[in-house]
């Protein structure tokens, strides 16, 4: 087992069109040993490039990559001990499953054959293939040849295992199982894994703690429940969360926030924003609180019921909001919903640079209040 200490990495691609592009600029991460680190981002923001120079598919730029106190910079990917396991499954289609799962194993390790036949057979019992082991990856599911590509990385004992989008050909249901699945696995391997995904949801299901990349940087790097309450600027407060946190930008007046469509907020507290003239203001849809009375005013648009909760979707002029409300209100189309916010749920933001100058500074509860819908027009 071993920690990955990523360090400085950067990486540049030759494009002959467009110059040079930089995927990875001054990245510096560390995985801990046994650890489950998800890169998480939007497309094109260098996670998968990141995952290459650790996996050694790509030369680094410059920087450092060590696994432990091993420096693995300029060492082959089959050098690394890393097992890879990517989203198109990769499967030997002329083989059975025994043999892509074995495959490796013959080439790489001293086995016997019988040696490698106890651990196919262990492997396949884990993941619960047993009774497959016969079958092509034709005949196989999405899911089944899902566990197949990861029995192949498990049974080569890595010391790293690194994932790309493992789960996004599945359907929902089955990407759902397979994260626990997955999870318990890896709880049980103990061995280091870094997992990318574009996927916040699967991110902060999946990570013992996130890595959120953008434009090539690492933006944040901590627990699920650190990042989603304490991002360390807009774009990760934005990006993770779903629904996502309703952002507007305010004038500031001493301790009064003024946003469009007549929003207003009078903060106990100003200190966060002194020296500041405008500033954006962060709102997570299940801390809108619908009241009775006092409070800003929306027009409600569309209710979604999802069962435990309602997503209310409303809007302050050309301002949309979203709320997650209780299950029992259902405001009609048209109706006004006043609300309120606490100020410890309250986030702010540097207009220029995005910096967070307030996060969530308290437990604060999923939203209730005391509303009572009036039937709207
Ligand atoms: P996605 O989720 O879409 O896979 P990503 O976050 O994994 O995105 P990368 O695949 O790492 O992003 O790409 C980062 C940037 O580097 C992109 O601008 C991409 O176009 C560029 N890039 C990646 N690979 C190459 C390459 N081989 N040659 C040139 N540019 C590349």
């Amino acid at each position: 087992m071993a920690t990955i200490q990523i360090d400085s990495l950067r990486k540049e691609f030759e494009n002959d069109e467009a110059g040079s592009i930089v995927a990875v600029e001054d990245v510096d991460l560390t995985v801990e040993d046994g650890e489950f680190l998800v890169l998480v981002g939007p497309s094109g923001c260098g996670k998968t490039t990141t995952l290459r120079c650790v996996a050694g598919l790509e030369d680094v730029t410059s920087g450092a990559i060590r696994f432990g106190d091993r420096d693995v910079t300029d060492l082959q990917a089959r050098e690394r001990e890393v097992a890879m396991v990517f989203q198109n499954y990769a499967l030997y289609p002329h083989m059975n499953v025994r043999k892509n799962l074995g495959f490796g194993l013959k080439l790489s390790s001293g086995l016997s054959s019988a040696g490698i036949r106890e651990r196919v057979d262990d492997v396949a019992e884990m993941l619960g293939i047993g009774d497959l082991l016969g079958k092509k990856p034709k005949e196989l599911s999405g899911g089944q040849q899902q566990r197949v590509a990861l029995g192949r990385a498990i049974i080569r004992e890595p010391a790293v295992f690194l994932m790309d989008e493992p789960l996004s050909n599945l359907d929902a249901k089955l990407r759902a199982e397979m994260r626990t699945e997955l999870q318990e696995l890896q709880h049980e391997l103990g061995v280091t894994t870094m997992y990318v995904t574009h996927d916040q949801t699967e991110a902060m299901a999946m990570g013992h703690r996130i890595a959120v990349m953008n434009d090539g940087t690492l933006q944040q790097v901590g627990t699920p429940e650190a990042v989603y309450r304490s991002p360390t600027n807009e774009f990760v407060a934005n990006f993770i969360g779903s629904p996502s946190i309703n952002l507007l930008t305010a004038d500031v007046d001493g301790g009064t926030l003024t946003g469009p469509a007549g929003f207003e907020y009078a903060l106990e507290d100003a200190t966060p924003v002194a020296g500041h003239d405008r500033v954006r203001v962060g709102i997570r849809p299940e801390d809108i609180r619908p009241v009775n009375a006092d409070g800003n005013e929306a027009e409600a648009s569309v209710v979604e019921p999802m069962g435990n909760e309602n997503f209310l979707y409303m809007g302050m002029g050309d301002l949309e909001l979203t709320a997650r409300i209780a299950n029992d209100l259902r405001p009609a189309p048209g109706e006004t919903v006043r609300f309120e916010v606490d100020e410890a749920a309250l986030y702010l933001f540097d207009v220029a640079t995005g910096e967070a100058l307030k996060t969530m500074t308290d437990e604060t509860d999923v939203a209730v209040g005391e509303y009572t819908t009036t039937g709207g027009e």
